[in-house]
């Protein structure tokens, strides 16, 4: 037999658990019956998610550190940028989960349920999730999982292994946080490390790539080795945590709904294609879907003009490194270096208008971007 619910989250990540947990503060949506399904529990901290914002979030009580001021290193610009009113902010993945998880227990009528879920199915008036043991149905259903026979565009990928270290000696300056240290080999594209200091001792150091393949497993330990020696002239220290991801860098348009299916997460299209940045655009996202619904609305909104004016800077961009037209290091190094560092992550948070558009652009080789942003041009409109 089908059990029926108002909602059903399928995929209980970082969008899944930030949707349900912006539904729980709508007294409009706080007695609906929802069932949120994941494969596994949370136990693990899987991820780390660092972003940056003005404002504080309703998230804001669980940060784990945050910086006003950031590095940014190449071989010919090195600065620190005091980036105020911005904050870059860390958010450990399982202090997020387990605030989710508890706010949740207050609620008997939301449901978790830990299967697996083969199919995703839109009628006319509901969805339907079929999983390894069930079949449940719903008004809406708000997917986080990728399927493994989605056919995804080919991209980059952001790949990167990250050492949570810590020292005898205070040998970090907590306030400011490395952003992108470019003066590491680029032998396999674009490459740079994270140093993210959150005590004078304790620091995650995460060395980063843009590239079509994988490395070996050796190839990031002996790079963080050899960072955390040769440029932070550590000699030693204590391996607290590692954590490995893989963000897809893609133009690859993600179907965002599908009748009473809302697609969110990465799985709807909410990383941005050139930076591999994700946890901003879900709090976004997420919070247009709580606000459509608590009016009653169709929960996906269309993609607005500036959204997709977005989406083709993103792919000129992305065209550029994946062709290797530009290297990374040189592309980053002119924007941070011709830009003040504010309009930088407003643009990066798809937040800039126009004129500060055309000001980060004038910041690059226009005879190397101008070809590639005609070409997208063209492409979007035969492809509509
Ligand atoms: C290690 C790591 C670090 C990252 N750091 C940052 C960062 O610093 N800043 C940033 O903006 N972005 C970052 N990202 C990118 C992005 O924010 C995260 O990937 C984020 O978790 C995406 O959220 P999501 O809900 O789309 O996917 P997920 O959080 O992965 O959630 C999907 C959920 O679906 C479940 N699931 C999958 N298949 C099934 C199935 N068949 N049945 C049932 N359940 C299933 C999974 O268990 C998971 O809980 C990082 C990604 C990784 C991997």
């Amino acid at each position: 037999m089908t059990s029926s619910y108002d909602y059903i989250i399928s995929g209980a990540g970082c969008a899944g658990l930030s949707l349900l947990y912006r539904m729980l503060q709508e007294p409009v949506l706080q007695h609906k019956k929802i069932l949120v399904i994941d494969n596994a529990p949370k136990t693990k901290n899987d991820r780390t998610w660092c972003f940056w914002e003005k404002e504080n979030s309703i998230f804001q009580s669980i940060i784990h550190h945050q910086w006003d001021q950031l590095n940014f290193r190449s071989n010919t610009y090195n600065a620190v940028l005091n980036i105020e009113p911005y904050n870059y902010k860390m958010l450990q993945g399982l202090d997020f989960y387990n605030y989710v998880m508890q706010a949740a227990q207050a609620f008997p009528n939301v449901k978790f349920i830990y299967e697996t879920v083969t199919e995703i199915k839109s009628h006319q008036a509901n969805a339907v999730v079929i999983t390894n043991a069930n079949v449940y149905s719903a008004q809406y259903v708000f997917n986080s999982i990728i399927f493994s026979k989605q056919k995804i565009t080919k991209g980059l990928l952001q790949h990167f292994k990250g050492w949570l270290i810590k020292t005898e000696e205070p040998v970090f300056n907590a306030s400011v946080a490395t952003f992108m240290d470019f003066t590491v080999s680029q032998q396999h594209g674009t490459t740079f490390m994270y140093v993210l200091p959150t005590g004078n001792n304790v620091a995650l150091v995460e060395y980063t790539l843009f590239t079509e393949e994988l490395l070996k497993e050796d190839d990031y330990n002996n790079a963080l080795k050899n960072y955390i020696h040769q440029q932070l002239q550590i000699t030693q220290f204590e391996l607290l945590h590692e954590e490995f991801g893989v963000i897809p860098m893609t133009a690859h348009s993600f179907v965002r709904t599908d009748g009473n299916i809302v697609n969110i997460g990465t799985a709807g299209g909410d990383t941005k294609g050139s930076s591999g940045y994700t946890f901003q655009f879900i709090q976004k996202r997420t919070a247009q879907i709580v606000t459509s619904v608590v009016k009653n609305q169709h929960p996906f909104k269309k993609a607005s003009f500036v959204k997709r004016k977005f989406k083709l800077y993103d792919d000129v961009l992305l065209d550029v490194l994946q062709n290797k037209k530009m290297k990374g290091a040189e592309l980053f190094t002119c924007i941070f270096q011709k830009n003040n560092p504010q309009t930088v992550l407003q643009f990066l948070d798809n937040e800039t208008g126009l004129l500060q558009d055309l000001k980060i652009m004038s910041s690059v080789p226009m005879k190397i971007f101008l070809p590639v942003a005609i070409k997208k041009i063209f492409q979007a409109i035969f492809n509509n």
